[in-house]
């Protein structure tokens, strides 16, 4: 059984983002892996490490303040659940909480879990459109593509990105970077939601789960033609051959 747990269901839900949870759980009863999700409202307490795979999705910038104290209060139990090997997918909003600070104005800061090495500040233009990103899974490059929106500009410390804008804006539209990756921990501007669109990383991230829980990592492979299709499509859209 893999459990799956969803951080602030009812704040962190931009864009669809919750669809993220459904591919995945999805794609796990397809192949008769029983999978439960457990949502994590503002003040209920949960130790990070009993679970196999954490979902943090988008939010505005006022949802990001009004549980930034909360998630403080969180922060240990989830460094070390991280460092046990947590599998973790935070989107947009979900991705800037993890880093150092969010600074929205000159004297407004968002403080981080400095979790992750990276910081975001607001910048003029919001960051809108599509977006192609090129990463690497088991050593192979593999495509993704999703749907951005972000003020936040965010940019990388001491932490790979998760891959390379093809086409869209990123992190924060200069750099040619998306996302950043550590351990188990993918982070992504990405919404869409990321996970229907892109089979291949769900899969991977289920089966690192897996294989954190001593469990076979391998998967069967699912008819994944509808998928494929609409990130072609996304991609032929912005041209990107
Ligand atoms: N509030 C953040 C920003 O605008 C995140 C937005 C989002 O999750 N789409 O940068």
């Amino acid at each position: 059984m893999l459990i799956a747990g969803h951080l602030y269901p009812d704040l962190l839900n931009l864009y669809g983002d919750r669809g993220n949870l459904i591919a995945y759980s999805r794609r796990c009863l397809w192949r008769r892996i029983p999978v439960s999700v457990r949502e994590i409202p503002l003040g209920e307490p949960v130790d990070f490490r009993e679970l196999d795979f954490l979902f943090i999705g988008g939010g505005s910038d006022r949802e990001q303040g009004i549980l930034a104290e909360d998630l403080q209060r969180r922060r240990d139990n989830l460094k070390a659940a991280i460092e046990d090997g947590l599998v973790v997918l935070a989107i947009c909003g979900g991705y800037q909480v993890l880093g150092h600070y969010y600074q929205l104005t000159e004297d407004k800061v968002i403080p981080g879990l400095r979790l992750l090495d990276f910081y975001t500040r607001a910048g003029a233009k919001r960051l809108i459109g599509n977006c192609a990103v090129e990463l690497e899974l088991d050593g192979r490059p593999v495509r993704v593509t999703g749907f951005e929106n972000h003020s936040g500009q965010t940019f990388l410390g001491q932490v790979k990105p998760l891959g390379r804008v093809l086409a869209g804006y990123g992190n924060n539209g200069a750099d040619g970077l998306e996302g950043a990756r550590y351990r188990n921990v993918f982070c992504s501007y990405l919404h869409g939601p990321l996970l229907p669109k892109n089979p291949r990383l769900t899969d991977h991230l289920i089966s690192l789960a897996l294989r954190r829980r001593g469990q076979n990592p391998f998967l069967t492979p699912l008819d994944d033609r509808l998928e494929e299709q609409a990130c072609t499509a996304v991609l032929n859209r912005l041209k990107v051959r």
